[in-house]
């Protein structure tokens, strides 16, 4: 049994998404105590007890402190089956890191698995669908992981209901990445969105996003094209959710509106985003990086990048999955500024988890 400290690091939720799909992968029970006691409201939150109970549903496990608010659980896996699943999270937490966490447990599961997810798709702290569908799941393909995406609805906080759908096929081995320089940037492309609003907060939104972009960094004005929409869904809100895309590389960049929160600031604040990444010539994204290393453990081969800066989250993840697979990494540069990471894969341990023998 791994015995997990919930409030190493960042202590937040990623510990236990980490946790659960790497468990499920690896048939290796853990004991997790101080979950999120980072965080202002710890224990396990609806989001996260959704991500519990599709794991234990997935991989037939046995459970213990799966209840609101616990900070202690236990989950001692069987071998996960891939068939198709649904679960609601209940409120408007995220889909996307749902389905995160399920991805690893459902590579090696031996057949497609289809999963539908009921709850936020474009809510804070969290992968906007856009950012799993235009970035995070581009760089799973390029390790040779298929997953396809669909969003059925969309929903934001605090109504939540949106619905996303995500098909994931059975993985071979898994590649790795050498990305130290992303190359010339050949564009910028996004949507800025709204749901149960007008389609001009939408457009005030564009435009916003354009203006900064232009001010900032003239030479992309030309290569930036932000389209306004109006999207399907429930209750309201509105979204810029940007890519850029060079030579070598991907990354995204979002902003949500909130009320009071003019829309020319949703507009400008995604824009500085794009701004931040492009001026520190890495290849990854802050948020890509924390996402990607999960995979990159898991290759056979080694693996680097640049990423525009090193977070907690990345630390946290990185020190997380080392929990369930002896792998090594290496994290150059302060926190909050440009780093690089280096990820070396076992030496004697067949990077193929247990399930995938079976
Ligand atoms: P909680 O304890 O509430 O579950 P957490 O610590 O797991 O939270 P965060 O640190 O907020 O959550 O991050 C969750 C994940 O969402 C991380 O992988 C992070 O990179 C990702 N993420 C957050 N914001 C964005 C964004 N705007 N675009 C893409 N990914 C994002």
């Amino acid at each position: 049994m791994i015995e997990i400290d919930g409030s190493h690091g960042e202590g937040g939720g990623q510990i236990i998404r980490t946790a659960l799909g790497l468990s499920c992968l690896f048939g290796k029970p853990f004991r997790m105590y101080h979950i999120r006691k980072g965080r202002k409201k710890p224990g396990l939150m609806p989001q996260h007890l959704t991500c519990v109970s599709a794991a234990r549903l997935i991989s037939g496990a046995a459970v213990k402190g799966d209840l609101p608010g616990s900070v202690e659980l236990s989950f001692n896996p069987g071998e996960p089956r891939g068939g198709t699943y649904s679960f609601d999270i209940g409120t408007a937490g995220s889909t996307s890191l749902v389905l995160q966490t399920l991805i690893p447990a459902l590579l090696f599961a031996g057949k497609r698995s289809s999963v539908t997810i009921t709850g936020g798709t474009h809510v804070p702290f969290s992968p906007p669908f856009h950012f799993l569908s235009g970035v995070f799941v581009p760089f799973l393909e390029r390790l040779g992981i298929n997953v396809r995406l669909a969003v059925e609805a969309y929903g934001f906080y605090p109504k939540g209901e949106g619905r996303i759908r995500g098909d994931v096929f059975p993985a071979g081995s898994i590649g790795s990445l050498n990305l130290m320089r992303r190359g010339a940037v050949n564009n910028v492309a996004g949507h800025s969105g709204v749901r149960g609003l007008p389609l001009s907060i939408a457009v005030r939104q564009q435009r916003a996003a354009f203006a900064r972009i232009a001010s900032c960094a003239e030479e992309l004005a030309d290569r930036t094209a932000i389209e306004a929409v109006s999207v399907p869904g429930y209750g309201q809100g509105t979204f810029v959710c940007l890519t850029c895309k060079s030579e070598y590389s991907l990354a995204g960049f979002s902003s949500l509106g909130a009320r009071g929160k003019p829309a020319e600031e949703v507009g400008a604040e995604a824009a500085s985003e794009v701004i931040t990444y492009y001026r520190s010539g890495a290849a990854l994204d802050r948020h890509l990086a924390d996402q990607i290393v999960l995979y990159l453990a898991l290759s056979g081969n080694e693996s680097c990048f640049t990423t525009e800066a090193v977070t907690d989250h990345l630390l946290t993840n990185l020190w997380a999955i080392g929990l369930f697979h002896p792998y090594r990494y290496v994290v150059e540069g302060k926190l909050g500024e440009k780093g690089i990471v280096r990820i070396t894969p076992p030496k004697d341990v067949h990077p193929a988890p247990q399930h995938a023998a079976a």
